[in-house]
């Protein structure tokens, strides 16, 4: 049931200990840095005064301008002789941040994408197909290898190309996918489309991640692929993938402990928020040793999830993902999380897989626009029950944002389909 069952069910107390010995080796290892000696001349900072974790506490924040700012050997911790690999976030925000591995980290980053699979459910008997981006993307490579740890087949067929995923799924005998989550929707539709029953298909997990969705787009999900859909939480800053999944409760991601040390803040006070409460994720790498990094702001918000897992692990759960501090926009005054909407299109049915958010400046007031792609059958279906679809949508979302966007019903199809990451918000009033 467990894939390291001594440090997945390690009792609190011992957990406490490794967290706190892990974290003087990493403060360490960042004095060799020189993005740190840096940071800790700048903030007078002596490492050798850490004696607590509330000293600890005391450190400045890690945030991706300095990774920026110190691009790309800045952070590197260890010679560049012992770095074996290098990988880039996606660039989602703004310039892409680089990340450096030694041997040591591609074994221990390998060994915790098994950790989560096998949490899961997927075993060294499975066929695993990895759908998402190779190349600098760590997606790719990082489930490669963590999927090569566990022991199963490990099919690197990359994104896109539905008619060749579907091909490889019917002849391999996929069982255990990778897959981003508007990427699965569009699979599913293509299935359709196809004629392929999912039920008839061999898969049974999928793991969805690298971007925020809501649980009615992992029930879709569900149902579209006939699978059991967990929630895949990672960041190339930490590795990348591997950093918090769901066990088969899925109710809440563990996020491992031994590997990374964990703070919830006030993204506008800094300070701790009260238990339980949502705030932005702060996370200490506690064994990496190319590029270790203290308290970085990782931007994405949740809250962690009072009690404990009846599945036994006593590493403790985030509530799935509310999106990136940074996503969040202003329209008339009003402050929109994309998730918000997300929400709200996915739990109506006749809403197909895909959308977008357009805000406009016109006659000098914002206007968002919400194109949804609906089904084929009510697309085809007469005016008025489109008509009346678009004013149930509208008054939905006015009901969530409080105030009044245009929706625009179109096609299936007819939206950019992103082979990465989605992107949903289109923000035309940056160029007035
Ligand atoms: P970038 O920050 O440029 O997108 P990464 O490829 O490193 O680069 O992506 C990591 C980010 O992706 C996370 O910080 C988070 O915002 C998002 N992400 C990853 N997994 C999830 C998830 N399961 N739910 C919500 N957001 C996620
Ligand atoms: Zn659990």
């Amino acid at each position: 049931m467990y894939f390291e069952p001594e440090i997945e069910t390690m009792p609190e107390g011992e957990l406490a200990a490794l967290k706190f010995f892990r974290l003087i080796n990493t403060l360490n290892r960042c004095s060799r840095s020189p993005g740190y000696q840096k940071i800790f001349k700048a903030n007078s900072v002596d490492i050798n005064k850490i004696k607590t974790l509330e000293d600890f506490r005391s450190l400045p924040f890690t945030t991706k301008n300095d990774l920026r700012e110190n691009y790309p050997w800045g952070f590197l911790a260890i010679s560049k002789g012992e770095v074996v690999r290098l990988h880039s976030s996606s660039g989602t925000t703004g310039q892409a941040t680089v990340i450096l591995y030694s041997k040591q980290d591609l074994d221990s980053w390998a060994n915790l994408v098994a950790r989560c699979m096998y949490m899961a459910g997927a075993r060294p008997s499975d066929i695993f197909q990895n759908m998402s981006g190779y190349g600098m993307f760590t997606g790719g490579l990082g489930f490669q290898y963590g999927a090569e740890w566990l022991g199963m087949v490990t099919v690197p067929a990359g994104a896109g190309n539905s008619k060749r995923q579907l091909r490889f799924i019917q002849d391999f005998g996929t069982t255990v996918v990778h897959i981003l989550p508007s990427y699965a929707l569009h699979l599913g539709a293509i299935f359709k489309e196809e004629g392929v029953d999912p039920a008839s298909l061999p898969i049974k997990i999928a793991f969805i991640g690298a971007e925020p969705h809501s649980d009615y787009t992992r029930k879709r999900i569900e149902n579209l692929l006939r699978v059991k859909a967990y929630n895949s939480y990672g960041l190339s800053e930490m590795n990348g993938p591997g950093v918090a999944f769901e066990c088969q409760e899925q109710n809440g991601l563990h996020i491992w402990e031994d590997a990374y040390l964990v703070e919830i803040i006030n993204p506008k006070t800094l300070e701790p928020v009260p238990d339980g409460e949502i705030g932005e994720l702060v996370i200490t790498s506690l064994n990496r040793q190319a590029m270790p990094l203290i308290r970085f702001r990782t931007r994405d918000l949740t809250r962690i999830l009072p009690g404990k897992c009846p599945c036994g692990r006593t590493h403790i759960r985030l509530d799935r993902f509310k999106g990136r501090s940074d996503d969040m926009f202003i329209v008339k005054g009003v402050n929109v999380f994309p998730l918000q909407i997300e929400t709200v299109l996915m739990n109506s049915p006749e809403v197909g897989t895909n959308y977008s958010i357009i805000l406009e400046t016109i006659n000098d007031v914002d206007v968002m626009t919400v194109n949804v792609e609906v089904r084929e059958e009510i697309f085809t279906g007469d005016i008025k029950g489109l008509n009346k679809l678009s004013d149930t949508i509208t008054a939905a979302l006015k009901s969530e944002l409080l105030f009044t966007p245009k929706v625009k019903l179109v096609e299936p199809g007819s939206l950019p389909q992103s082979e990465g990451k989605a992107v949903r918000v289109i923000d035309k009033r940056k160029l007035y």
